[in-house]
């Protein structure tokens, strides 16, 4: 999944297609002389135990990563499967993710080609087109004996 997902400037390739050095059921087909992006990236399934086997890319459809940048957890989906993170098991997992993130000050965030959804536990708030220059805000209030959201984007 990862050499679909994403933007492989040294390939060159784009995101959201495979890239030209991949063989369905091989692999990548210059693996000892792949980009350095490729040798050193690793997805969260590779990372963290705590992710079940389901969360495999090449099951999920999904590639979850840490951005470098916030911290934040990133779920990218195959655009060919981009309802894929609202079906079961993964829409509980991810909510249940979101709610441990937010505990520690940090956010998920889906990916569908370049359109992100923030996962709250509460509500799904459709992003549009992020770039790097997207900034929201997330205020928690408790009232009536629940916890709720708001969500500012600034763009
Ligand atoms: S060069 Fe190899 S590892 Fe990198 S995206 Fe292409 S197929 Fe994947």
């Amino acid at each position: 999944m990862c050499c679909k997902l994403y933007d492989v400037p040294a390939v060159p390739k784009k995101a959201g297609a495979w890239c030209g050095h991949f063989g369905m059921g091989r692999g990548c087909l210059i693996y000892d002389s792949r980009p350095d992006l490729c040798r050193e990236f690793l997805c969260l399934w590779m990372q963290d135990p705590g992710l079940p086997e389901g969360w495999k890319p090449e099951t999920s459809k999904m590639v979850a990563t840490s951005s470098p940048q916030t911290g934040f957890v990133h779920i990218r989906c195959d655009p060919a499967s981009p309802t894929v993170w609202r079906r079961n098991p993964y829409y509980d997992f991810i909510k249940n993710w979101s709610r441990q993130l937010l505990e520690r000050r940090s956010h998920l965030l889906v990916f569908v080609g370049e359109q992100a959804h923030l996962i709250l536990p509460d509500q799904d708030v459709p992003l549009g087109r992020m770039s790097p220059d997207t900034n929201f805000t997330v205020t928690r209030s408790f009232a009536g004996g629940r916890v709720s959201y708001e969500v500012k984007i600034e763009a």
